[in-house]
This record gives C-alpha cells, structure tokens and sequence, in this order.
C-alpha cells in the first residue's frame, strides 16, 4: 500500500458516494430551491433515500440499519448536502438520535422503535437546547419527575428540527441534580399526553425542514422509555454530538463545493471587460484558494471521522475541529462564490444564496464554533490550566 492509498477512498466508500451523489443530483437537487421557497419539509424523498439505507448509517444491521462508519457517513451527508443542506442535515440528525438508542437502548427499546426508525416511518429529532441553555447546555431546566411506572416531563426545548413533524423526541432531561450529572435521557412520542409545539421559526436559511419549540406539561411516557441509564443523558447527548457534528461538517463541504463548481462555471459564461471572467487573474486565484482551502477541511473532516470510528482517546477534540474548520470554510466558499457571481448571486434563481443562507446555521448549532475552541483548546490546555 502506497502512502496515497491513506488519503484515497477504497472501491466500497467510492460505490457509497456514488450512490448519495446520484440521489442527490437525481431527487434532491432539481427541487431544492422549490422546497426552500415553499418551505417544504420533503418526509417523501427522505423515506426513499431511508429505502437505500440513509436512515440509519451507523446503525447496526440486526435492526434494518446499514452497519457503516462514520467515514462513510460523512461521504454521504455531504453528498445529500450539494443537493439541499438544510435536507441533508435533517437526515443527519435522525441518524444521530437512531445511533443513542442503537448504541444506548436496551434490546427491548433497540426491537421496538429502530426498525421503524431505518426506513424513517418513524422519524426523529433531537432535544437538547432550552430557552435559557444554549451552549451551557448542561444548566438544563426540563424536569423529569418518576411517578409509578411513568415518567412526568415538564419544560421546554428550543429549536428543535423537524419539530411538530417527527415522530419520536429524544429528550435531555433532569432527573437529579444541578450539572452534566443530573440529566437523563427520553424518548417521546409525539402523541404523548402533554406535548404541543410552538409556530414553526421564520428563519435565514434551512427553511426545507421546520424549527419549533417542543412543550412539555405534564408530559407522561412510560418509564420504559428512558435511554440509557439514569444521569447517564448528558454523556449520551454529548456523544450523539460527536457524530452529529462531523455530519454537520460533511453538509457544509457538500453545500460549499456545490456553490464553487456553480461559480466556476459562471466564470466561463460571463463576460467583463470584453473577456471572459475565468480570463481574470484575480478571480483565478479566488477559486484557487476556495478549493484549497475545502480539500483541506476535507481532509481534516475524513481523518477526524476515522478517529470517531476508532474510538480513539482525542475523537471528541478531532470532531470539534473538524466542525469549526469545515463550517467555517464552507460558509466563506459560499459566500465567495455568491460574490463571484456579482448581482446575479443575490438572486435567488441561481441557487447560490439558498446556499450561503443554509451553510450559515451550521456555524452556530450543534455547538457554536466559540464552543468548539472551548472543547479543542480544554483538550490542548488540560494538565496545564489552572
Ligand atoms: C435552525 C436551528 C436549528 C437547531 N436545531 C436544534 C435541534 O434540533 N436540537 C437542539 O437541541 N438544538 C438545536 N438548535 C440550537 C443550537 O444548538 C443552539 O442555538 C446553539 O447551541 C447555541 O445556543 P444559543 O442559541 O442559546 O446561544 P448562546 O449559548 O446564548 O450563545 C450566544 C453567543 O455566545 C457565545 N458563547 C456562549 N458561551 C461562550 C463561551 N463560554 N465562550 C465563548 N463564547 C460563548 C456563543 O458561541 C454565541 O456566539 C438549533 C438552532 C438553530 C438556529
């Protein structure tokens, strides 16, 4: 094996890719923009690409789900990402709350919802931040009080993807006291006494997938559905995280790369000055440094997937790397790309600012990228803080 061969995909990962890339092109891509206007959740399409195994990608396979790693994954969120990102994302967050009862459930949790959960019959989102606990996440308010064989919940989750319309809610929530320790985690059905929904959000970009507030009063669910063990939610939440965030990394690589080829494109067809603008050394080096500087946030990103499929000891430092860098680059790719294309990237029929408006977010969910530094510079500095 050549030194090259590490950084080149094997003939399995190129298939997988392939595979997202022509679903993305073929059912994703020639509605995108449709979607986003109308803001249109697409259930449909996300089913089908479920029906080809995008459902549950690090699931394990006793349950309908694929059994691939997190490499993978990233290949094919970012894929799914140069057709919509704001779709792509939403089926990476199904994935992540899939892998909590995959990797968390019992046997018993694991038969019940998983198979339903592959093929995205039941679909889930993930309840983590409240009105008053964003990044301080661990200073959760939800209560979950045990009353006989239930559990009562009380409280309120902000932002919630795919809000009032999936199925299932995995629930960070406390059951003991202050701090990471005292949360526990929950599956809640949408049908469970006491769970409502606020208006879905107006918001800058992602507006193919809805975002609302979920409601707990007095929500009952058996105490059945609790995942994992109790005060174990917080470390089940951060580690669902991991993943989701190289995920999230992967999305903006798509949605970047996506918007460079559209300007490299444009670069041909428009005329300045009598020339084309591909003739201008300037913008030359535009795209030079815009490609550049994606294939090395894709590297970062593909290495740090391979350290989560590893399990090694810095995983957690590497995903938080990858996803600053990888939503860091990906926004400015976009954002330059929408500049390369002059008044016309403002526009929405050229599908460049749908691009930046979604590539936005991912700097700010999932953790902020303050927070990423705080997670890489704590791992760098520990030992030597005071
Ligand atoms: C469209 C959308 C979808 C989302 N989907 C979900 C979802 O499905 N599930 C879910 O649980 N959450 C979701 N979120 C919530 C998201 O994860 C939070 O918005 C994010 O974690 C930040 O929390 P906050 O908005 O309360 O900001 P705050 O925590 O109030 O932060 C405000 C600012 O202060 C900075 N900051 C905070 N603490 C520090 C610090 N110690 N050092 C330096 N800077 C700091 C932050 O980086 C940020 O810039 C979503 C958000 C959006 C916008």
């Amino acid at each position: 094996m050549s030194q090259l061969d590490l950084f080149e995909l094997n003939e399995d990962q190129r298939a997988i890719q392939e595979m997202a890339q022509d679903f993305s092109r073929d059912k994703i891509a020639p509605f995108a923009l449709e979607w986003d206007e109308k803001e249109h959740f697409p259930v449909d399409v996300m089913r089908e690409a479920a029906a080809l195994g995008m459902g549950g990608i690090y699931v394990r396979d006793d349950v309908g789900g694929t059994g691939l790693g997190r490499l993978d994954a990233a290949l094919i969120f970012e894929a799914l990402a140069s057709g919509c990102p704001a779709v792509s994302a939403f089926i990476s967050i199904h994935n992540m709350a899939s892998w909590m009862i995959d990797r968390f459930g019992t046997e018993a949790q694991r038969q019940k919802w998983l198979p339903s959960m592959m093929t995205m019959d039941l679909i889930a989102s993930y309840c983590l931040t409240e009105p008053s606990a964003g990044s301080d996440a661990a200073a959760l308010k939800t209560k979950a009080v045990r009353e006989g064989d239930d559990f009562v919940l009380n409280g309120t989750k902000q932002f919630i993807s795919g809000a009032g319309t999936s199925d299932l809610y995995l629930v960070m929530a406390r059951t003991g006291g202050d701090g990471a320790g005292g949360v526990s985690c929950f599956l809640v059905p949408k049908d469970a006494p006491g769970v409502s929904f606020g208006a879905n959000e107006k918001k800058m970009g992602w507006k193919a997938q809805p975002t609302r507030t979920v409601i707990l009063e007095d929500a009952r669910i058996p105490a059945e559905n609790m995942i994992g063990e109790e005060g174990q939610g917080f470390k089940i939440a951060m580690m669902g995280l991991d993943g989701g965030r190289l995920n999230i990394g992967a999305c903006s690589l798509g949605g970047a790369q996506a918007a460079l080829d559209k300007a490299v494109t444009y670069m041909g067809e428009r005329k300045a000055f009598g020339k084309n603008l591909a003739q201008f050394q300037a913008l030359q080096f535009k795209v030079a440094d815009m490609l550049t500087e994606l294939e090395a946030a894709r590297t970062l990103l593909y290495k740090a997937a391979c350290k989560l499929d590893a399990k090694t000891h810095d995983a957690t430092r590497w995903c938080a790397m990858a996803k600053r860098f990888a939503t860091d680059t990906g926004f400015s790719v976009a954002n330059e790309a929408l500049q390369i294309h002059g008044g016309y990237g403002y526009l929405a029929d050229y599908g460049v600012e749908k691009i930046v408006r979604d590539l936005r977010v991912h700097q700010i969910l999932e953790g902020t990228n303050e927070i990423m530094r705080l997670i890489i510079s704590r791992d760098l500095l520990k030992g030597g803080q005071a």
